[in-house]
């Protein structure tokens, strides 16, 4: 299938380094980008959909890097069914599993972890609700995991390992888990901050320098906060990615986003939801953090779509999150909301009110175009210019 995006206002890239592409058009082919910026008309003109823009600004889909994954679009933990689909019209197109640790009943023993992991890659390597892709599969580190254990998993595709929900005695037993993760060729991610639920302890900064996750998972508290001393530590003493999360602190998400910025470890700075959770469902959750960092820390509004996209790319390792010819096509349209003070998205973002959604586009197909069943409407018009297969993307059953 070959989509364009035409009658672009604004493209923003993803890549923090260079955050803008000049241009009006994407034009995709067969899942990926094949051209951001201009396009020929022939390149357009044999397109099997056309979408209009209406000016609008075109980003990377968001990708959210904590979702607690479960099976299926359902989430135990508030008893809900389509959150995925919800999150996709939230600007949402890549959801990574935080460990499937919300399975009722879930197994603790190596061989359960183990199984658990691999039965969850497996069930979402090729299912996408809503057009959403799902990266599951992240292995509860457990004390009596071998390094055997993990490698054999990683040999049949399980490349995300999770410590936080172990039955150790401190967090600093991880570290031999984590490091056997990391041999075996994982992402490895830890708890960060209070214990978010009962049986599980806090895990602090002396943890983290200790265990040396590639992730510090919510750093800014999942949903309680470490001590404000330990941040400028993991900034400043580390490479760990620095994970905020929107169902956490607040106040530490924008301590932890300055100090990135001024220690020139922008790159580093994550954006996730950690939902769904106790704290809910939140479809438009990485669109209220990228409003809170650009509006309450001083962060430019495309900054804060680099760290929710091409950031999350570059740490967990994924070809899409950037606007570039051969990435994965995975394109959102966003605009001031209709009836808001101003004009465009990024200066919306700025403004600290959430960007409107008019399309999503992923793996180069559109699941909606003109309005998200979530956000606020567009002020500018986003439509279907032309189409030329048998399918409605208004997305009007919503
Ligand atoms: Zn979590």
């Amino acid at each position: 299938m070959r989509t364009a995006i035409v009658n672009i206002g604004t493209i923003v890239s993803g890549n923090w380094k260079s955050p803008f592409v000049a241009g009006d058009t994407i034009v995709m082919a067969d899942g990926r980008i094949e051209s951001v910026g201009t396009a020929g008309a022939a390149a357009v003109e044999s397109c099997d959909v056309v979408i209009d823009a209406g000016g609008t600004t075109a980003i990377p889909g968001l990708i959210d890097s904590h979702v607690h994954i479960t099976f299926g679009d359902y989430t135990p933990r508030q008893r809900t069914v389509g959150y995925l689909e919800s999150y996709l019209h939230g600007g949402i197109t890549t959801a990574i599993s935080a460990s499937e640790v919300h399975v009722p009943g879930r197994p603790s023993d190596a061989e359960g972890v183990k199984a658990l992991a691999l039965a969850a890659q497996r069930c979402f390597a090729a299912y996408r609700p809503g057009g959403i892709r799902v990266h599951a599969g992240s292995i509860i580190l457990e004390p009596g995991l071998t390094g055997d254990d993990l490698t054999e998993v990683a040999r049949k595709g399980v490349w995300l390992a999770k410590a936080g929900f172990g039955a150790v005695a401190t967090a600093f037993e991880y570290g031999p888990l984590v490091a056997a993760a990391k041999t075996a060729g994982m992402v490895t991610t830890m708890h960060t901050g209070g214990s978010s639920i009962p049986g599980s302890g806090a895990i602090t900064g002396d943890h983290i320098l200790a265990v040396r996750p590639d992730v510090s998972f919510h750093i800014n508290g999942g949903p309680t906060a470490m001590p404000d001393r330990d941040f400028e530590r993991v900034v400043r003493e580390t490479d760990i990615a620095l994970q905020v999360c929107t169902a956490g602190n607040l106040r530490t998400t924008l301590l932890c986003a300055r100090l990135a910025r001024e220690a020139g470890a922008w790159d580093r700075f994550i954006i996730g939801t950690d939902t769904p959770t106790g704290s809910g469902i939140m479809p438009l959750g990485i669109l209220y953090t990228m409003a809170h960092i650009a509006s309450l820390a001083d962060i430019a509004p495309e900054q804060a779509v680099c760290a929710a996209t091409g950031s999350n790319a570059r740490v967990y390792r994924l070809d899409t999150g950037v606007l570039a010819a051969g990435k994965e096509a995975d394109v959102v349209l966003i605009d001031a909301p209709d009836g808001g003070t101003q004009t465009t998205a990024l200066a919306a973002i700025k403004h600290g009110d959430i960007a409107a959604i008019g399309a999503v586009v992923t793996a180069g197909v559109p699941r909606f175009v003109g309005r998200s069943r979530n956000t606020p409407a567009t002020t500018a018009k986003v439509r279907v210019a032309s189409c030329r297969i048998p399918q409605d993307f208004s997305g009007t059953g919503h």
